[in-house]
């Protein structure tokens, strides 16, 4: 098994400015590439604290990748301590050189000598070229261990991962195979599958592994198969991923890794079906979610963001009696939702959301975070009661993706 240590350094990861999406990302580029992530480190600015990280590392570690601090100004200091860690001499790069120059011409913008420093790299690294800014990647060999520095802007950092550091390491190092199958379930439990999957679980083979993968109200369930040969673990995750199907198969919305909108939009594709949709507490949320994959054109019309009891009213045509005698969290209000919306936008299906998305509102009959939601066509309509207890925007998520489980079903 190969380890990896990633380190991210900057101060602002340690106060929380910045949320460290680096290691998470490099994980799981490492993970697909069969190398065992042993250990995330967030350090400072911090020479000390810098060099002391990579001893201790490179104790356990094949593979040590760092992000941040190789910008131009004085806080960025992991250049000159990686220079001492290697016991390097500063060189110019002529290739990171070409690429500043040339960026900056692009951007018409003038260079100054701070900006050229970032040419400037130790002698005994090898260039990653970095495509997308002026901070290259930095590859270093140290006593069987290999050091990459990146740099810390995402963007930058994930060109460099995945055109450079991953084919590399893959040809550096003797790898296992690693296969990876996903399916995805909503409207489960994750401790409810567990229980489903049990007997599958256990009578795995020891090579082969199945995570649960909970997120907003869906579980994914991903198989991991290792082995020497990829064709054969190809095969023997495939096998067991055709055995864990059946078993799940009243909750399975896709075979593979994808959104929930994204198999929702691919059923409706198949089927040829058009969806509008009737928003008041998700806000036209559930729009986006659908139309922010592309060719959303075939399968979505529109939706009519119905946040007021007047748009209901005026726009919907929702009975003012309806909202009078049930309010507007309803099952009444949302049946006439998608009613009202189908005539506003011609489509075969429409789904309507309204509900307490908190923190304030709300009583004792209708709580925050309760939530009706109805899904149909014109002649037939069905309604759902949802509960849920988190924060706003957490309620909001929940909600479309029930509104998309029901849609799907
Ligand atoms: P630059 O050349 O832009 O200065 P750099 O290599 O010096 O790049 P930093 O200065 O550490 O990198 O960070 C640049 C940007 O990338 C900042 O906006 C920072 O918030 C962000 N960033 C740095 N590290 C991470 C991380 N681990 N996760 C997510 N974003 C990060
Ligand atoms: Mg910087």
């Amino acid at each position: 098994e190969v380890n990896a240590c990633i380190i991210t350094i900057g101060d602002e990861l340690l106060i929380g400015q910045t949320i460290d999406t680096n290691s998470a990302f490099i994980a799981q580029e490492l993970n697909k590439i069969g190398i065992w992530v042993k250990r995330r480190v967030a350090i400072g600015d911090n020479k000390e604290e810098i060099l002391n990280t990579l001893t201790e590392a490179s104790k356990e570690n094949e593979v040590i990748i760092i992000t941040g601090g190789l910008g131009p100004t004085a806080d960025d200091i992991t250049k000159p301590t990686l220079c001492e860690y290697f016991h390097s001499k500063i060189t110019i790069d002529e290739g990171a050189l070409q690429n500043v120059k040339d960026i900056f011409s692009k951007l018409n913008k003038p260079l100054t000598g701070r900006n050229l420093k970032q040419a400037e790299v130790p002698d005994n690294c090898t260039v990653l070229p970095n495509l997308r800014g002026t901070a290259p990647g930095m590859w270093f060999e140290k006593d069987n261990v290999f050091y990459v520095s990146l740099p810390g802007v995402p963007n930058e950092m994930k060109g460099l991962m995945q055109n450079s550091v991953a084919p590399k390491l893959k040809d550096s190092l003797e790898l296992p195979a690693v296969v990876h199958r996903t399916l995805l379930t909503s409207g489960i439990g994750e401790s409810t599958i567990a229980d489903v999957l049990e007997d599958f679980e256990r009578d795995l083979p020891g090579h082969i592994k199945l995570a649960y993968l909970p997120s907003y109200g869906m579980v994914r369930l991903r198989l991991t198969g290792r082995g020497s040969d990829k064709e054969m673990v190809d095969q023997e995750v495939s096998v067991q991923f055709e055995k864990m199907k059946p078993l799940v198969a009243e909750w399975m919305v896709a075979d593979s890794d994808i959104s929930l909108q994204q198999a929702v939009s691919n059923l409706l594709k198949k089927l040829g079906k058009t969806v509008a949709t009737a928003e008041s507490c998700t806000g036209g949320y559930i729009a986006h979610l659908i139309t922010s994959k592309a060719g959303s054109s075939a399968i979505f019309n529109g939706s009519i963001v119905s946040y007021s009891n007047k748009v209901k009213e005026n726009v919907l045509g929702v009975k003012e009696e309806t909202i009078r005698n049930f309010g507007a969290v309803s099952e009444q209000t949302v049946k006439e939702m998608v009613q009202g919306v189908l005539s506003c936008i011609d489509s075969d299906y429409a789904l309507a959301t309204s509900g307490i998305m908190g923190p304030d509102g709300g009583s004792v009959e209708k709580p925050v975070g309760m939530v009706w939601i109805a899904v149909g066509n014109k002649n037939n309509v069905k309604a759902a009661q949802y509960k849920f207890r988190y924060d706003r925007t957490r309620n909001i998520e929940m909600t479309a993706q029930a509104a998309l489980t029901m849609l799907r079903g």
